[in-house]
């Protein structure tokens, strides 16, 4: 296949050394199941514009205020990536400028949070983010953590334990999301609980993002003091965060702007906090690709490609329980499946391996109450966003399905491993990437 190479002659002619390796790189995403269920493929122009010439400029500060001078386009640019985030999410307030998901975290929690607070937040084990607590993370070493845990029997968040555990040590804020619970995020339960304690609720939906954005994931808007994501994951945008508020207050703290003397509003808070507090000059060339991936999910099309994300991810589902593949929660109502596979005899860490040689990408995931170590697992988890862009629909779902099964099911043979492969790699052909570049 010679996929896009004339795109690319440029640095083909610079750098043979790079461009075989890009080529490869190429070649893998092309000829693989891509099943990691927090990776997507970008359209064409959004990958145009993230190589763009913006890169070259630098912004500090925000449109209209910046430290440096020739912003007039990077800051119309900004502006359209803040106004139609907005619209997208419905919301009063979006900073288009983190670098990425745990950069939004961090300038989120250190806007409502003095170090040592408590925060609470879902246990990575059971399907949480480092960015929300772990001891590895800043946000395990800046703050005192509790963790809560999904219920052994439900996989859903256990609420009354949730409550407990909030008065008992009364957090100053809840983090809800994950990056491993199939389930909706809920919401309106979390803020009821923060408001039993007077906590701020933080959102992280850097998974379901997409899904909010075209309805088919509840909105935290109404609910949450502070909403954070990724912009490449179901949102289908350049790798790179946001932080957004559905409303936007004067800050509780009373900090006031040194002229006017008036009460800052919280937005005003977290701009400083994320630039110059966490970061300096902001990726322009990503923020002019969020505008462009933000414009795309207003489009009708995208309300369908999610709808398709979700409808393939149940039948994946249904087809798994078929096989008597144990599904934490029982099933989905997103785009990510988590597999716990102990009554297969498999480890997460064995099957990502073998899966990988037949040319089918996912990775390996601690299940909750998980006997094994994070480096082996017993489970592992898939997702649909990115063959649901490549144009798979119901029926690729079930033979997919049957091709883990039969490398699962028999994870040394080598045979069945290449009979495998060479279905995948057919099945990708009829799906071809960047079709754009193709025709
Ligand atoms: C992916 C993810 C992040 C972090 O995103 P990065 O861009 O990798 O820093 C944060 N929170 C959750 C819940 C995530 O799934």
């Amino acid at each position: 296949m010679t996929l896009t190479k004339d795109v690319f002659s440029f640095i083909q002619n610079a750098d043979s050394e790079i461009y075989d390796i890009l080529m490869r790189e190429v070649s893998r995403e092309d000829q693989t199941l891509e099943l990691i269920a927090s990776e997507n493929f970008v359209s064409y122009p959004v990958l145009e514009m993230a190589g763009g010439v913006m890169t070259n400029k630098y912004a500090e500060g925000y449109p209209g205020a910046r430290y440096y001078g020739g912003c007039e386009h990077v800051d119309e640019a900004e502006n359209l990536a803040r106004d139609r985030a907005k619209a997208l999410f419905n919301c009063e307030y979006a900073n288009v400028q983190p670098h990425s998901g745990s950069q939004a975290n961090m300038a989120a929690l250190m806007t409502f949070l003095n170090t040592g607070d408590t925060i609470m937040g879902l246990d990575l084990a059971h399907g949480g983010h480092l960015t929300h607590g772990s001891p590895v993370n800043f946000s395990g070493q800046l703050y005192n953590v509790v963790s809560y845990q999904v219920d052994r029997d439900t996989g859903r968040v256990d609420f009354d334990s949730v409550r407990e555990m909030a008065k008992t040590h009364k957090p100053k804020l809840i983090i809800c999301g994950g990056s491993a619970y199939p389930r909706h995020i809920e919401f309106e339960q979390f803020r009821a609980i923060a408001d039993e304690i007077g906590a701020f609720l933080m959102a992280d939906i850097a998974h379901p993002a997409g899904l909010v954005a075209t309805g088919l994931h509840p909105s935290p808007m109404p609910y949450c003091d502070v909403v954070t994501t990724t912009t490449h994951k179901t949102l289908r945008g350049p790798r790179g965060g946001m932080i957004m508020m559905g409303r936007n207050v004067e800050n509780p703290w009373g900090k006031v702007a040194p002229k006017s003397g008036r009460t800052k509003m919280i937005s005003e808070l977290l701009d400083s906090t994320v630039m110059p507090g966490i970061q300096g000059g902001p990726l322009m060339h990503i923020i002019a690709a969020k505008a462009i991936a933000f414009g795309e999910a207003l489009k009708p099309e995208f309300k369908s490609y999610a709808q398709q994300i979700v409808d393939n991810a149940q039948v994946m589902a249904e087809a798994l329980l078929e096989k008597d593949y144990h599904l934490v929660s029982g099933g989905t109502d997103t785009h990510v499946i988590l597999i716990d596979l102990s009554n297969k005899g498999v480890t997460g860490k064995a099957s990502e391996k073998a899966l990988e040689r037949a040319g089918i990408t996912v990775n390996k995931n601690m299940v909750p109450f998980d006997e094994r170590s994070p480096f082996v697992t017993s489970g592992m988890r898939v997702g649909t966003p990115a063959i649901t862009t490549r144009g798979m629909g119901v029926d690729e779902m079930r033979t997919i399905v049957d091709l883990i099964d039969r490398v699962v099911s028999d994870i040394d043979n080598e045979v069945t491993i290449e009979q495998v492969k060479s279905e995948v790699q057919s099945l990708c052909n009829s799906f071809p990437l960047y079709r754009e570049l193709h025709d």
